[in-house]
């Protein structure tokens, strides 16, 4: 038993007694703990209240949404991908698990829509050539509604996009393919966790987990130092970025297998006076260029992704963009939130909008951009950049079906939230579905593949 157990079970207890003594039931027990009300703690603590479930989400964070990977309002949604089905499988389902969550919500008399959390507009892919045959061949076997342009006339005639030489652009036209609000998902995940019966309790940090006999204990602290302690039969544990540090005990592992990164963003807008000046043409050209998911520069530094956080009340959009390969190393995961962008981050936004802008017919130069605000958000990595959402390996190499973690979302997770959060419930139940999509999923995120780089580890440590 390590220093940490002793403690937390000489506490326990002592909490017990006090409680018994008091007359009251000696611990709360729950059948699930979900520990982080991010996207995917929500999505799968909503999925278990489905399921009849007693479950408990705990969240750090006040009620206020404010360091987590899924801060902001928007991410983009897409049907289409180049290299797998799966990312399609995993995003069409969680608009179908969102259709299925509006519902409930609209039957409890709560007056809310697919809209709240979808926003239906093209996407914009620009890629270099030698990728167009992947696209045409993914775009039809993912039945995703596209248009192709592949030389600098045909941008011009089919999108009035200035082209360069060897890139193409594809437009995806899908029902709910755009950009997805996190934030109002998760928001509404809540309300249906509470409608159906679920606890959630925010501002409770989960500071320990310990396994004893067919149950864990889990400790809590809010912010003013306050403990609080329960029990629980199986638990998701979905921290984001926090899941090495939260699982140092029960799985050593997490931490080597996935890095939390920061991922800078920085938020533009036209300046009003040239906003102004914008004819209906370029305005309409500004609103079709986005989102965009850009790699035709073909490397780190050229690559961005690109989309409207909001627009203000004159329709003048913010633009905020990014780019995984911007990505760098975190010192302290508590400080990361509060670092200002560099010149050379902020020089690099700009440049690339204001270039991406004029290719797209919009006559602005890169002085006619403001910044209006900056974030360092933090996401973590796997080496694949295939998420995790499976049963721990015991250390006993078995699998501990009692205890399903979701993490390493890398930059993908938010369009297939939902589906993992389906995932996560049915691992915890044991059950599974027969569509083929889903099982490769589960093949992709779950227990086999867990297990292999669980193994890998062993054979290369220094990993
Ligand atoms: C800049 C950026 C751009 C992205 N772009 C896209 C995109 O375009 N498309 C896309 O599909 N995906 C995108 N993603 C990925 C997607 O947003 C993430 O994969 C997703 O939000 C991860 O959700 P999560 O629930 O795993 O993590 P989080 O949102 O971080 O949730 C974890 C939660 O756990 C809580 N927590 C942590 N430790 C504890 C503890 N000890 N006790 C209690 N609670 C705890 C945290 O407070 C947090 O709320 C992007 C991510 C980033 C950062």
């Amino acid at each position: 038993m390590t220093a940490f157990s002793v403690v937390l079970t000489s506490i326990f207890v002592f909490f017990s007694g006090q409680l018994q003594a008091m007359g009251t039931t000696a611990e709360k027990h729950y059948a699930v703990v979900v520990i982080g009300g991010g996207l995917m703690g929500s999505a799968a603590a909503w999925q278990l209240a489905r399921d009849g479930k007693e479950v408990i989400l705990l969240e750090k964070q006040d009620r206020e949404y404010s360091q987590g990977s899924s801060k902001g309002l928007t991410r983009i949604a897409r049907s289409n991908n180049l290299g797998r089905d799966l990312w399609s499988y995993l995003h069409n389902r969680s608009v179908q698990e969102t259709a299925t969550l509006v519902a409930y919500l609209g039957n409890q008399g709560y007056d809310t829509s697919m809209s709240a959390v979808y926003q239906t507009t093209p996407v914009n892919y620009m890629r270099p050539l030698k990728a167009a045959d992947a696209i045409v061949t993914s775009s039809e076997r993912q039945k995703v509604d596209y248009k192709l342009a592949q030389t600098p006339e045909e941008g011009m005639e089919m999108f009035g996009v200035q082209l360069p030489e060897g890139v193409f652009l594809h437009r995806e036209f899908n029902e709910h393919s755009g950009t997805l609000n996190p934030e109002a998902l998760i928001s509404l995940l809540h309300r249906a966790i509470k409608l159906k019966g679920g606890t959630i309790v925010y501002n409770a940090s989960v500071s320990g987990i310990q396994r004893q006999g067919n149950h864990y204990l889990i400790a809590s602290k809010d912010s003013q130092g306050s403990e609080m302690r329960l029990t629980a039969s199986q638990i998701v544990s979905a921290a984001g970025p926090h899941t090495g540090p939260l699982l140092t005990e029960l799985a050593p592992y997490m931490d080597k297998l996935i890095t939390p990164k920061r991922v800078f963003l920085a938020f533009m807008q036209i300046s009003p006076e040239k906003y102004h000046q914008l004819d209906d043409h370029a305005r309409s050209q500004l609103k079709r260029a986005y989102p965009v998911i850009n790699s035709y520069a073909d490397t780190r530094q050229g690559s961005f992704y690109s989309m409207f956080e909001y627009s203000d009340a004159d329709d003048n959009p913010v633009i905020k963009i990014g780019g995984h390969f911007q990505r760098s190393d975190i010192n302290s995961l508590e400080d990361v939130w509060h670092q200002e962008l560099s010149e050379e981050e902020i020089r690099w936004s700009i440049e690339n909008t204001g270039r991406y802008l004029r290719m797209n017919g919009v006559p602005v130069n890169d002085e006619d951009l403001q910044l209006v605000d900056e974030v360092s958000c933090v996401y973590s990595l796997t080496s694949t950049e295939v998420p995790i959402v499976s049963q721990l390996v015991a250390p006993s190499g078995e699998m501990d079906s009692n205890f399903v973690v979701m993490a390493g979302m890398s930059g993908v997770g938010a369009k297939g939230a939902m589906t993992y959060g389906r995932i996560a419930a049915n691992l915890l139940q044991g059950k599974s579905e027969s569509d083929p999509g889903y099982l490769e999923a589960v093949k992709a995120v779950g227990f086999t593949r867990l297990k292999e780089d669980v193994d890998q580890l062993q054979v290369s440590p220094e990993k």
